[in-house]
């Protein structure tokens, strides 16, 4: 690649491409930090020639690593057979339909029925509203709030917005949606105060993710779930998990809230269900909510994406599912993870500026802080600039900087002993060099 050809794609990239989830300054002062030309396996290949691991699995997504011809290969045959055709008004496709089945075959407790969606934030706005027409054919109409938690992500939807507690998200176009409500993390106390103070007549469903991501890894401790399941239970609040991150692998589990032992009354998932080779989501309802809407509703379900159940994108699905069971990867994360928190550990006693380290399968999070002791956090972040340094030395990873200053890591699932210790290799190096 020559020079020319790169300056050439970072003028049109700064004039044309406006980024997401992207600082603009920073685009257009610097341009692009890298344009990706190949992946395989762990490895991502920019056009320079660099390689790189990458570390948080592009966004959460690429489970089962790049480059992977088998899926390429029924993904030609699909799109030349039936790339698309509406699911609408009862039409329907044979992909869609195996990979509804393979899901609800897969899903926790009485999570049977599947809604298709393109992605996580259409998943997360499918739940809401599918909560909400659910109290309205109950005869329920006053119940329409929807309660979530302090530094959670939902997606960039308007409903997903407002359901979002990382409030940048929320302040970026002043979605402060009345019926939307936020609780501390980890008390069920403010969960219920909440819903008390809200009128529990008024609460259409809790969203939750297991465990939280761009909120920076946040494992709940052991019993919180089944609390909060208890207190849905007991308020009758639907409680919708959000496994976008989580499902399909990612935390050593086949989903997140296993780890809890709590089946959610609806489930969204996204990434790791097409391991980013289409784009793919959707929302798995139980049996009871499914059987209600049949007997309780008259008319049309006035909620679908054109991309709603997808020939192409389930085809796709159902490769990927079919290469995570044939290849144990939910199981080599549950097993890789462990030595990732080794890892973390041994790097932890070298480093007295790392704070808290955490993983869960392959989920991890390292906190930079001034001083252990008290947490204080260094005075401009430093794990934006870590981040920069670990990819030079060919590593990708993130930070979460909203309230912690925290480098975040969700390799491929497909990650072997020695690419973990590669990676450690360039934690270590990086480390050293930023003390
Ligand atoms: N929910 C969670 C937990 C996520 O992490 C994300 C994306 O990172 C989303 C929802 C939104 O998904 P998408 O970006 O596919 O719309």
């Amino acid at each position: 690649m020559t020079i020319q050809l790169k300056e050439e794609l970072k003028a049109l990239d700064q004039k044309h491409f406006l980024h997401p989830t992207t600082s603009i300054e920073q685009q257009q002062a610097q341009g692009p930090a890298a344009i990706f030309t190949e992946g395989k396996g762990i490895y991502l290949k920019d056009m320079e020639g660099n390689t790189y691991i990458d570390g948080m699995s592009s966004l959460w997504n690429v489970n089962v690593g790049h480059g992977r011809e088998e899926i390429a290969e029924v993904a030609k045959e699909q799109m030349a057979t039936l790339a698309f055709s509406s699911c609408f008004a009862t039409f329907s496709n044979e992909p869609a339909i195996r990979l509804a089945s393979k899901i609800a075959s897969l899903a926790p407790g009485d999570l049977t029925t599947v809604f298709f969606t393109s992605g996580g934030s259409e998943s997360n706005d499918t739940a809401i509203k599918l909560a909400r027409h659910y109290w309205l054919l109950k005869g329920q109409p006053e119940r329409q709030k929807i309660i979530s938690r302090t530094q959670s992500y939902h997606g960039v939807a308007m409903g997903a917005t407002n359901a979002t507690g990382l409030q940048a998200f929320r302040d970026f176009t002043n979605s402060h949606a009345p019926d939307f409500h936020y609780v501390y993390n980890q008390s069920v106390r403010h969960l219920r105060e909440t819903i008390e103070a809200l009128g529990p007549e008024t609460v259409a469903a809790f969203i939750s993710e297991p465990v939280q991501g761009a909120g920076g890894v946040n494992i709940p401790q052991k019993d919180y779930f089944k609390e909060v399941r208890k207190i849905c239970d007991e308020y009758g609040i639907l409680f919708i998990a959000d496994e976008v991150i989580t499902g399909f692998g990612r935390t050593g589990k086949l989903f997140g809230m296993e780890h809890y032992g709590v089946v959610p009354d609806m489930m969204s998932f996204a990434k790791g269900v097409s391991s980013g080779y289409a784009q793919l989501g959707g929302v798995v309802i139980s049996e009871k909510i499914h059987q209600d809407y049949c007997e309780l509703s008259k008319g049309t379900l006035m909620h679908g994406y054109t991309y709603s159940g997808h020939a192409l994108a389930c085809q796709v699905g159902l490769k990927n599912i079919e290469i995570l069971e044939r290849e144990k990867l939910v199981e080599n994360a549950a097993h890789m993870g462990e030595a990732m928190l080794e890892g973390f550990k041994a790097l932890q006693e070298k480093y007295s500026f790392i704070g808290r380290v955490r993983t869960i399968g392959l989920l991890g999070a390292i906190e930079l802080v001034k001083s252990r002791e008290t947490g204080e956090l260094f005075q401009s972040y430093l794990s934006p600039i870590f981040v920069q340094e670990t990819m030079k030395r060919g590593l990708i990873l993130r930070t979460v900087t909203y309230d912690q200053d925290t480098v975040v890591f969700s390799p491929p699932l497909i990650l072997s002993k020695a690419e973990l210790d590669e990676m450690l290799r360039i934690l270590d190096e990086t480390f050293e060099y930023v003390r």
